[in-house]
């Protein structure tokens, strides 16, 4: 199983329009921070989460050539609003439709925004096509399996995700934009060999975890590495980083992990 962080920021990542200049050092590339999205390949299976308002430039960047499925964990601008380049990927698959995974409050809101990429006819050669479909609990794939649960991000929920690679028996957790995790959210990520966790910042937020909210939930599921990611602008790497517990990291754009 492999992970490439393609986005690792906020809306208010780095650098901001007139930044500020009290955040993070500029000349460090790994506080260049696109907003927060991700690329899995689970046994040669391309499972995309998010499209970020970059995501055709995140692709471009991280060499990303296939993707088989989508999960859009929650329909906020900064992980829905690069749905419209899934078009590249259709016309990949001779436009074919790329299941779409969400949660119906979700898939309601991607078909409003991209009502040209939902039909039943077949799709012209260029546009956008998907398949909507809700995301079950256990989504059963041939190379593995995805499970999801709700958790709470402010007024709405947000999909964690756990995968686990049939072949290697590898797990990897994925929980952005939460500001707490659930008991079914710690009995699922049981075992993980990797944790991806939101760490938004220093200071508290109302619907995400701060840095010191994500070390805690860290500490209690174990895992042998864990990233945070969804960092905004007040983030430096390499100071930030210095101060986290041992196996605590954080992820920045273009990191790719193997397992
Ligand atoms: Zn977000
Ligand atoms: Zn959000």
């Amino acid at each position: 199983m492999k992970i490439v962080f393609l986005g690792t920021g906020t809306s208010q990542g780095v650098p901001m329009i007139a930044h500020p200049g009290d955040g993070c050092d500029l000349e460090n590339p790994k506080n260049w921070r696109t907003r927060c999205s991700a690329h899995i390949e689970m046994d040669g299976h391309h499972i995309q989460i998010d499209a970020a308002p970059e995501f055709r430039l995140q692709c471009i960047h991280n060499d990303i050539k296939a993707l088989d499925t989508f999960i859009l964990t929650h329909a906020h601008a900064d992980h829905i609003m690069g749905m419209d380049d899934l078009r590249r990927f259709c016309d990949l698959k001779d436009g074919a439709a790329i299941p779409v995974y969400s949660a119906p409050k979700d898939l309601e809101r991607i078909a409003a925004i991209f009502p040209y990429a939902v039909h039943d006819d077949p799709v012209p050669k260029g546009y956008p096509s998907f398949d909507l479909i809700e995301m079950p609990g256990v989504l059963e794939l041939e190379e593995g399996r995805i499970e999801s649960t709700p958790l709470p991000h402010g007024p709405v929920k947000v999909l964690g995700l756990i995968f686990t690679e049939k072949k290697s028996g590898k797990k990897l957790a994925y929980f952005t934009d939460c500001k707490s995790l659930t008991e079914e959210a710690y009995q699922l990520a049981e075992g993980v060999d990797l944790l991806v966790i939101d760490g938004l910042r220093q200071s508290e937020h109302p619907s995400h975890m701060n840095i010191t909210e994500a070390v805690a939930c860290a500490q209690r599921i174990q895992a042998p590495k864990t990233y945070l990611t969804h960092m905004t602008y007040s983030v430096d790497h390499t100071t930030t980083e210095a101060s986290l517990p041992e196996s605590i990291f954080l992820a920045y754009d273009g990191l790719e992990l193997s397992l």
